[in-house]
């Protein structure tokens, strides 16, 4: 078996094992596969195998893989959105995880009816307060929760957060937690349903896992041993 599907298949093992662990059924949580910096020919065995959903974080790089690779697969985009990229974005990604204010919100929500598309979007909340970590605060959330209710073209399901990479598994807890309750809160206040909790990476994913996440994203563990694209 190639390196890769190897790598996946132990990964996805893990994935069942954290569901087992928390005591929740292997369904509840996507395994996504990062794909950025991964050359096409490595994403097409994994295809072959039956992977459908890839997630990139720069326009570019899913430009061209949007372009080369085959139309039935579902892309998300988890990078920073620029706003001039808004546009290109709502044409090329099926779910958005990473919207992260109220005016990217309202620009997301008028270009999608433009393009007449509808794509799902998280909103990107940074819950450790790193700096360097994208995502809006959580006090700032609420606001965009609301408009989000109002949205008729994107369709806003859930949230999404980082950790800091060096967190311990208490931290890592404090963390993810907190982004299920901003969204149990936020979601009974406006009466929006927000099932989906973009949350765990390579790092730490049996910690999202255990405290509720619903899609983690994966890409260092999958491509172990794999050259990338440099750029
Ligand atoms: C790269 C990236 C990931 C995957 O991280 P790994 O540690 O390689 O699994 C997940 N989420 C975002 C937003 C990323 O940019």
């Amino acid at each position: 078996m190639s390196r890769v599907i190897d790598n996946f298949l132990k990964v996805k093992d893990e994935v069942t094992a954290a569901c087992v662990a928390a005591g929740r059924p292997e369904s509840d949580v996507k395994l996504l596969v990062v794909s950025k910096t991964i050359p096409v020919p490595v994403l097409m065995e994994l295809y072959d195998f039956g992977v459908r959903e890839f997630a990139e974080n720069r326009e570019p790089e899913l430009t061209m893989k949007r372009e080369v690779m085959p139309d039935d697969i579902i892309w998300h985009f988890i990078g920073p959105v620029q706003s001039n990229k808004i546009r290109k974005i709502v044409r090329l990604a099926d779910v958005v995880h990473s919207v992260e204010s109220l005016s990217q919100l309202q620009k997301f929500e008028r270009i999608a009816g433009e393009e007449k598309r509808n794509p799902r979007v998280l909103l990107e909340v940074n819950v450790s307060g790193e700096l360097s970590k994208g995502g809006i605060a959580p006090e700032d959330l609420f606001q965009l929760v609301r408009c989000a209710s109002e949205c008729n073209n994107v369709h806003v399901c859930g949230m999404m957060t980082m950790a800091p990479f060096e967190a311990e598994t208490a931290e890592l807890t404090a963390i993810f937690s907190r982004l299920k309750e901003l969204r149990d809160e936020a979601g009974q206040l406006y009466e929006i349903p927000l099932p989906v909790l973009s949350m765990g990476m390579s790092g730490d994913f049996p910690a999202a896992i255990a405290c509720g996440s619903t899609i983690v994203r994966i890409g260092s563990r999958i491509f172990e041993g794999i050259e990338r694209i440099s750029r």
